[in-house]
C-alpha cells in the first residue's frame, strides 16, 4: 500500500471539513494556541515557505485534524509547545504534559517525479496536507514596488529557486494526476500573482484549473483579484471551476490602505461587488475571502465585515498572520491565540446560523481549513438531528 494510502486509512473521511465536524473545543483551543505561539520541532517538518498571501507553516495532523502551524519563525523558539517523538508516533507536549497525538506530514511521493523536460513536479505544485497547491504565475504586478502587500512572500520562493515563474495548464494537469494517484490529493487550490491585464490574471489561473480538473477529476478553487470587468468571473465559472477565493485580507480600511495599497484602491465595496457577482455564478459558500488577524485591525470592524460577507453568501476564512521571512512583515509576530479565538467565536455562529460551513465548500483554503481553528468551532449535528452551535461571546 502506498504511504499516502496508509495515511488515508489513518484518517477516514480525511476531508478536513468533514473530520473537523467532530472536533471539540479543547482541540480548537489547542490548534489556535499552536497557530499563535508556534510549535517547536526537533526534526524539520514538510512546510510551506513563501508563496502568495500569508505563508510559512509546518504541516501536520493533530489528533487526526489537519493543521498548519508556525515552526520556523524566530518567535517560535519561545513557544511552550513542542513536538516530540514517542515510541510509536508523535505527540504535542506542554511543560512535559502530553496534549494530543500528532502525525507530521510526510514528503509526498510525487515530489520525486519530473516532467519530460526535466522540471521537478515539486517546483510546479506542492501538496498542502491533502490539497494540491500552486501559484501559477509566481510574479505579481505589485511585488517590489509601493503596492506590494506587506504580508506576502510571492517573490521569495522564486528568488530562492524553489519554483518556476509560470506553470502551464499541461504541467499542472500532469502533476495533479500524480498527486491524486500517489498521495491522495482531494482538491486543488490555484492562486496567481496579479497581472497587469484587465482580468488581473483570473482567466489564466482558471485555464490552469480547468486543465487540472479535466485530467484528474479533482475539484478546483482558483484565487484572483477582482477583475476590472466582473463578467470575467462568469467566464471563470464557465470553465468548470468549483470555488473561488477573492481576498480582501482585512475589513479595516485603514489597515488595508497600509498593508495592501492596490487592494485598497479596489476598496472594500469593490470586493463586495465582485463577491456578489461570484456568488451569483458559483453559489453561496463557494466564494471565500481571507481575513487576516494581527495586522492592527479593529476587531469590531472585522466582525462586522465578516458578517456582511456572510449575509451575501461569502465564507470569510479568518486566519492569524503568519509573518513570512522576506515579506515586509517578517519582523512581526503572530497575533495572540486569545484574540483569534475571540474573533472566531463571534463569526462562526453567524456562519452556522446562515447555513454556511467548511463542509459545504467544494475546494480550496476554506475547504481545507488547516490554517485556521475556526471550523473546529462549527456546529455539530447530533443524533437527534439538531444542530448545536458554539457559544457566542461578545468579548
Ligand atoms: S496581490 Fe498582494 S498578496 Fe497577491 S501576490 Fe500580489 S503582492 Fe502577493
Amino acid at each position: 500500500m502506498a504511504e499516502s494510502q496508509a495515511r488515508l486509512a489513518h484518517h477516514p473521511g480525511r476531508s478536513a471539513g468533514q473530520a473537523r465536524s467532530h472536533a471539540d473545543d479543547p482541540l480548537a483551543h489547542l490548534i489556535a494556541e499552536l497557530q499563535g505561539h508556534g510549535l517547536r520541532v526537533e526534526v524539520p517538518l514538510e512546510s510551506r515557505q513563501g508563496g502568495a498571501g500569508p505563508a510559512d507553516a509546518g504541516m501536520l495532523w493533530i489528533d487526526g485534524f489537519a493543521a498548519t502551524v508556525p515552526t520556523s519563525a524566530d518567535y517560535v523558539r519561545a513557544s511552550p509547545y513542542v513536538l516530540r517523538a514517542e515510541d510509536e508516533g508523535w505527540g504535542v507536549y506542554r511543560d512535559g504534559e502530553r496534549l494530543a497525538s500528532a502525525e507530521p506530514f510526510g514528503r509526498p511521493r510525487y515530489y520525486d517525479l519530473t516532467t519530460a523536460d526535466g522540471i521537478p513536479y515539486s517546483q510546479i505544485a506542492l501538496l498542502h496536507l491533502d490539497s494540491l497547491a500552486s501559484t501559477v504565475i509566481q510574479t505579481c504586478a505589485y511585488w517590489g514596488n509601493s503596492d506590494q502587500c506587506a504580508f506576502c512572500g510571492i517573490g521569495v520562493t522564486l528568488a530562492n529557486g524553489r519554483t518556476i515563474a509560470k506553470k502551464t495548464p499541461e504541467m499542472l494537469a500532469e502533476v495533479a494526476v500524480a498527486a491524486k494517484e500517489l498521495d491522495g490529493a482531494v482538491d486543488a487550490t490555484l492562486t496567481t500573482g496579479t497581472t497587469a491585464a484587465p482580468d488581473k490574471g483570473a482567466l489564466y489561473v482558471a485555464r490552469c484549473g480547468r486543465a487540472v480538473h479535466e485530467a484528474s477529476g479533482l475539484p478546483v478553487e482558483v484565487q484572483f483579484e477582482p477583475p476590472r470587468d466582473l463578467a470575467v468571473i462568469d467566464e471563470v465559472h464557465d470553465m468548470g471551476i468549483h470555488s473561488v477565493g477573492i481576498h480582501v485580507e482585512t475589513f479595516d480600511p485603514r489597515v488595508l490602505a497600509r498593508i495592501a495599497p492596490a487592494k485598497a484602491r479596489t476598496g472594500i465595496d469593490g470586493y463586495f461587488r465582485a463577491w456578489e457577482r461570484a456568488v451569483a455564478a458559483f453559489g453561496e459558500g463557494q466564494v471565500s475571502t481571507y481575513v487576516i488577524l494581527g495586522m492592527g485591525e479593529d476587531p469590531d470592524l472585522t466582525v462586522a465585515g465578516c458578517r456582511r460577507a456572510i449575509d451575501i453568501g461569502v465564507y470569510p476564512f479568518v486566519v492569524p498572520l503568519r509573518p513570512t521571512v522576506g515579506s515586509l512583515m517578517e519582523d512581526m509576530t503572530a497575533p495572540s491565540p486569545e484574540y483569534c479565538e475571540t474573533i472566531y467565536r463571534r463569526v462562526v455562529p453567524y456562519l452556522a446560523a446562515r447555513g454556511l460551513g467548511a463542509r459545504g465548500v467544494a475546494a480550496g483554503c476554506a475547504r481545507c481549513q488547516a490554517c485556521s481553528a475556526m471550523s473546529l468551532l462549527e456546529g455539530r449535528t447530533e443524533n437527534n438531528g439538531r444542530t448545536y452551535l458554539p457559544i457566542l461571546t461578545n468579548r
